[in-house]
């Protein structure tokens, strides 16, 4: 029987005002989801939003609905204008936080190097790191994605001991699949998916392999979570255009297996 989380993580970008973000978390909790079990589901919101968010999930009371954020920055304070640190962001009650994301990667310039920098940071303060990879279109073209995603993960995450990696977070997330409509087949997402296992498995052994957590991400919608959720690999998504509204999202959380 799997043990892993399942995860459906809502990434709203540099989308909706504070108070729009809280209205859509009020909406969807009225359709009460069913999130039990290994399932979680984790709101990705802008900095500015955060305190906000925690109110309505913790207004919601469901302890398996988490705050996320976008980005942090991996020193604990100091002269860094403009960026935020993880005790800043757990001040505002976030548990979870997206780093590498591909639009990071390619308008900030965010290298490898800096997201190991990053996990560590927010592993030491016991927080969920989501790690995004990913190959743009030239290299799937070229098929070279398998490698082109194992180097991203050697040289951001392949330093972490076990008791660590087990606790990372994984989103596969093609980059020629994000808000573009184009989602990968079920087939493209579930065999990146089994190659990020089989690497874990490699290092790490398949006892944990099997723990770690990896999300789909790219046009993922009401429409396909099923299908790519019921991979075999495939444990959730991590959910762009389609989690800035109540029904899409709330179907997907329902399609999460468990
Ligand atoms: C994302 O930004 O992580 C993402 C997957 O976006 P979308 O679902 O809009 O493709």
């Amino acid at each position: 029987m799997k043990m892993r989380k399942n995860i459906v993580a809502g990434n709203w970008k540099m989308n909706l005002t504070p108070a729009e973000g809280v209205a859509l978390i009020n909406e969807i909790a009225t359709f009460n989801p069913a999130i039990s079990g290994n399932n979680q589901v984790v709101f990705c919101a802008p900095f500015t939003h955060l305190s906000e968010v925690n109110k309505a999930v913790a207004s919601w009371g469901n302890a398996k609905v988490l705050v996320g954020a976008q980005n942090c920055y991996y020193q604990p304070s100091g002269a860094y204008t403009g960026e935020i640190s993880l005790d800043m962001l757990m001040a505002c009650g976030v548990s979870a936080v997206i780093i590498g994301h591909s639009e990071r990667r390619l308008y900030f310039a965010e290298s490898n190097e800096l997201l190991r920098l990053k996990v560590d940071a927010i592993l030491a303060k016991q927080l969920m790191p989501i790690f995004c990879c990913g190959e743009p279109l030239e290299i799937r073209n070229a098929n070279t994605q398998n490698e082109y995603v194992a180097a991203q993960l050697q040289e951001s995450i392949f330093h972490l001991n076990a008791a660590e990696i087990i606790k990372v977070v994984i989103a596969y997330e093609p980059i020629w699949a994000i808000g573009t409509g184009v989602t990968a087949s079920t087939q493209q997402a579930q065999d990146m998916h089994a190659f990020i296992r089989s690497l874990l498995a490699d290092k790490y052994g398949a006892d944990v392999a099997n723990e770690i957590t990896i999300l789909y991400g790219g046009s993922c919608n009401a429409a396909n979570a099923k299908e790519l959720f019921s991979q075999a690999d495939v444990d959730g998504g991590l959910i762009g255009g389609a989690a800035l509204k109540a029904e899409s999202f709330v179907a997907i959380i329902n399609a999460m297996n468990g």
